[in-house]
């Protein structure tokens, strides 16, 4: 069975969750934004393994600690989607705009696309592409524990920014009423800043995807 445990990271609070498979203990970790020494004790006090990197988008909150996390540890980096490549070739000048200590580079080893799967340990999740807040935008489905991670593509009471390069509200709005509303009302999501919530909760209540 899959668990997770989230962290919020970087003075961003970024939603940094650790999800593993609770009969090989094996992790991985979902947006490291930041503070891998609050990440890892995590990992350490729970007697996890952690074994790989997912990436939500290349936004510096949650991709920022990904170069060092990876090189010290050995980890391979699963995703974004390739439209996030500019996001990542921008990564230090992100650093500098923010105020964030300077954010290694790095080059994914497997990129994602829409209906592929990961998997840590004995469970798999399934890969939506959901652009709009940025190009290249991914989330995980995990139909067995019926969670789904969705960086900023949507939260509790409003839904990603779209004013950054290769936003764009529309598409947005489409990648949220047509991959992740499918997944179920019950579905709890786990949002890239600030408190969990149903999709079904959204649909009724969400100003911006009320109604859809
Ligand atoms: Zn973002
Ligand atoms: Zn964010």
């Amino acid at each position: 069975m899959l668990r997770y445990h989230t962290v919020p990271v970087t003075a961003f609070q970024q939603n940094c969750s650790i999800v593993w498979c609770d009969q090989t203990l094996a992790a991985a970790v979902i947006d490291p934004g930041g503070d891998l020494p609050e990440l890892l004790a995590e990992v350490e006090r729970r007697g996890l393994r952690l074994e790989q990197i997912w990436l939500t988008h290349a936004h510096i909150d949650h991709a920022g600690g990904t170069g060092t996390l990876a090189r010290e540890h050995g980890l391979p980096i699963v995703g974004p989607h390739p439209g996030d490549q500019f996001w990542i070739d921008g990564l230090a000048q992100q650093s500098r705009m923010f105020g964030f200590p300077p954010a290694e580079p790095f080059v994914p080893t497997r990129w994602l696309a829409d209906g592929d799967h990961v998997q840590i340990g004995l469970s798999t999740l399934a890969v939506r592409h959901c652009p709009g807040h940025t190009p290249g935008h991914v989330v995980f489905h995990s139909a067995e524990i019926d969670r789904c991670f969705v960086g900023d593509v949507l939260f509790a009471g409003s839904i990603g920014r779209t004013d950054f390069p290769g936003g764009d509200h529309a598409t947005l709005i489409a990648s949220i009423t047509e991959r992740l509303w499918p997944m179920g009302d019950q579905t709890v999501f786990i949002p890239g800043h600030g408190p969990e919530s149903s999709f079904g909760h959204e649909r009724r209540h969400n100003p911006y995807v009320g109604g859809t």
